[in-house]
């Protein structure tokens, strides 16, 4: 099957039927469909995945002057929410078995920060944090976990997906993430009730009354019937892509792997990973910056590793916990191009531009 094509049918069901703006069946269907997908018992779909975070912190009770522990190694869309909700956010440092939220470090800010609320966990890149550490460390201290899992839709670790261990998992369906609407983001968890209030205040806390009576901040967060029809389509081929993004993976491994200096993303035992990015480091004499010029010289994007959020102009005031981890990760890596549209010539040259930098 072609990796197009189901999203022109639900789109055009949404004409036909009239329901363009702003609920309707796909929404609804794309919701149990997704929350079937990954085993939830419950979804909303909603913008973006920094909404869908936003409203995990505000479900989870989270508000002025709560402390949140959060990885640094992140998007900076992991964190802003935290401000959102007049949260603080105490960032924690990678490890480089997963280069994940590291539990030694988060064990270390349970010890420093008692009072903590919850603790945001991410999966960066496709790869699956040290789940059962962290999952037993939340337990231990009573805390809220959330999972980050805007990259890793398709990622299992222990073969259950991530984004369902914790009380609130989200997901983005931005343009640049494994299956795409646009733009568009899903909370899941399996507590109902705390779902149903979030479409309550992504659809402007309309109180039920036949005028519009509001008793709570509301918020317009909801995703359209439209979008929605492309996101069902999408999670039609996500497992498709999944392969795919392993491919590149895969091809990059065999291809680079044995040059000197350069390590792949780490994978774990524990860890199915989607391949959302293929990311390596490099610790000899070709550095990532002769890596991105090199591609960008062909006119290939590559990038950073994700800048640590203690290192952020603006969220450098806020505490870290930890080593030089993350940082090292950051000024290592480099995450290559990995399209699920590249065929075996792009990668081809792609390997042959780096690999130019050894000879
Ligand atoms: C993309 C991303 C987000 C935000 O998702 P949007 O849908 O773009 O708002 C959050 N966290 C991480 C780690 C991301 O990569």
């Amino acid at each position: 099957m072609s990796d197009e094509g189901y999203e022109m049918e639900y789109i055009k069901e949404a004409f036909d039927t009239n329901w363009i703006a702003p609920l309707g069946k796909n929404i609804n269907e794309f919701e149990n469909e997704f929350a079937k997908k990954i085993g939830s018992k419950a979804a909303a779909a909603l913008t973006t995945g920094t909404g869908a975070i936003h409203l995990a912190l505000k479900a989870a009770g989270i508000g002025e002057g709560d402390i949140v522990f959060c990885p640094t190694l992140t998007f900076s869309a992991t964190a802003n929410p935290i401000i959102y909700q007049h949260a603080i956010p105490v960032f924690i440092d990678s490890d480089y078995k997963s280069w994940n939220m590291c539990p030694n470090a988060l064990e270390e800010a349970f010890e420093k920060y008692p009072e903590v609320k919850a603790v945001m966990v991410v999966h960066l890149y496709g790869l699956s944090a040290d789940m059962d550490k962290i999952v037993e460390l939340c337990k231990k201290y009573n805390v809220i976990l959330i999972e980050d899992a805007a990259e890793s839709l398709g990622t299992y670790y222990k073969g259950k997906p991530v984004g369902t261990f914790g009380d609130y998992g989200i997901f983005s369906f931005n343009g640049n993430k494994i299956i795409t609407t646009s733009g568009g983001g899903m909370l899941v968890s399996d507590n109902e009730e705390r779902i149903a209030k979030a479409r309550f205040w992504a659809t402007q806390s309309r109180d039920q009354a036949r005028h519009y009576q509001h008793s709570e901040l509301g918020f317009n967060y909801r995703m359209s019937n439209v979008v929605a029809g492309i996101g069902r389509g999408q999670l039609k081929v996500l497992d498709q892509r999944v392969e795919k993004k392993k491919y590149i993976f895969e091809f990059y491994k065999r291809e680079l792997g044995n040059l000197d200096g350069i390590q792949m993303m780490p994978t774990n035992e524990w860890d199915n990973s989607n391949y959302w990015l293929s990311a390596i480091t490099l610790n000899g004499n070709v550095r990532p910056i002769d890596i991105m010029d090199a591609l960008e010289k062909e006119n290939i994007e590559s990038r950073h590793v994700w800048k640590p959020m203690h290192l952020q102009p603006y969220f450098e005031k806020f505490d870290f916990v930890g080593t030089d981890v993350s940082e090292k990760l950051f000024d290592n890596g480099v995450c290559l191009p990995s399209d699920t549209k590249m065929n075996d010539g792009d990668l081809e040259r792609v390997v042959e531009i780096i690999k130019g930098l050894w000879r």
